[in-house]
């Protein structure tokens, strides 16, 4: 049995994640700050006698109590709208807040894993992107506060593997949907549902002919879970292939709910990459792994999710504690 801390364990991956390891009989020790994260994530678990939560933000020094096998540090705002309320926080937590981590896990003689991101990539100019990609990041622009610190991050998550020995494992995490993503926080799967639920016309930034490539949670948090026990610590791409435009993603969603509403068009965001598709050779060949559920199927469930939550949270603000903690 294993001991494993979950940062960002009341988020979307997060949450699943605690779900692994507590079905494996692990011992999870979940972490948050509680700002874009949400306790009924992990309401689940409460009381179960392997779950502990920590209310806690990992920008500040880090202590668990006992031995520690795993860390996987997954505390970050994930969407372009938290990048631009919280931008200077969203630095720290993959900054401060991976050193801190770092740190704990070469203290405990831990194993790390760190949740970066296909944003390291920027608006990529090689398509499909491989790992040996550099990335066209743009340092100043909105995304730079994100995609910035997840690059320092992977440098310092790897100077610890080189300089310290540790044992370490960077996953870089390509857009993911399932149960549990946050309704309002802009990203354009639950924006879609949740427009269509509310009986509102559908977003397309832009054009629409900009792509992404959507991985079903299950298979993500499979990827993560053999990435963590493999012995590869060079960055690994996890998400799925299947490419498709902005378009006919808002398609499938008006067919998915049956919503009579109509696609509105919205100016496209600054620095929001063109096209977006993960080459998983190196997860296939070092993991043994690929996704297993198709896009149709994996809507399904998550749209059943959605349609099961209450009426008011389809309408609830989800940035409510923001003016708090910007003075933190
Ligand atoms: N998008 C959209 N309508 C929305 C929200 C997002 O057309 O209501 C677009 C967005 O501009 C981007 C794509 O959908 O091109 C994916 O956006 P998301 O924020 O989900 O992820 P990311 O851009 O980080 O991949």
């Amino acid at each position: 049995m294993a001991k494993v801390l979950i940062t960002g364990a009341a988020g979307f991956l997060g949450s699943h994640l605690c779900d692994r390891f507590i079905a494996n009989g692990d011992e999870v020790l979940a972490m948050d700050n509680l700002i874009t994260g949400n306790m009924e994530n992990l309401e689940h678990l409460s009381g179960h006698p392997k779950f502990t939560f920590y209310h806690h933000d990992v920008s500040t020094f880090v202590h668990v109590p006992g031995k520690l096998d795993y860390i996987l540090h997954f505390a970050s705002p994930a969407s372009p709208i938290d990048y631009l309320k919280i931008p200077i926080q969203t630095l720290k937590v993959s900054s401060l807040g991976t050193h801190n981590l770092l740190g704990l896990a070469l203290n405990k003689g831990a194993r790390i894993l760190v949740a970066s991101t296909s944003e390291v990539y920027g608006d990529p100019l090689v398509h499909p992107q491989t790992e040996d990609y550099w990335g066209n990041v743009n340092p100043v622009g909105p995304r730079g506060v994100y995609d910035e610190a997840k690059r320092f991050m992977e440098a310092m998550t790897m100077a610890y593997h080189t300089y310290h020995g540790l044992e370490t494992r960077i996953a870089r995490i390509f857009n993911t949907y399932g149960p549990r993503m946050r309704l309002n926080d802009g990203r354009v799967l639950p924006a879609f549902i949740g427009q269509a639920l509310r009986g509102e016309d559908l977003t397309i930034f832009g054009d629409g002919s900009q792509t992404r490539s959507f991985c079903y949670v299950d298979d993500l948090v499979e990827g993560i879970y053999r990435l963590l026990m493999s012995d590869y610590a060079q960055p690994v791409n996890i998400g799925n292939p299947h490419e498709i435009t902005i378009s006919d993603f808002a398609q499938e969603i008006i067919k998915l709910t049956g919503t009579r509403q109509k696609v509105v068009y919205k100016e496209l965001p600054v620095n929001d990459p063109m096209q977006r598709q993960p080459d998983i050779s190196k997860a296939k060949e070092v993991l043994d792994w690929e996704p297993k559920v198709m896009r149709a199927e994996g809507l399904e469930r998550t749209y059943a999710w959605f349609k099961n939550l209450p009426e008011g949270r389809l309408y609830r603000k989800e940035h409510r504690d923001f003016e708090d903690y910007k003075r933190n």
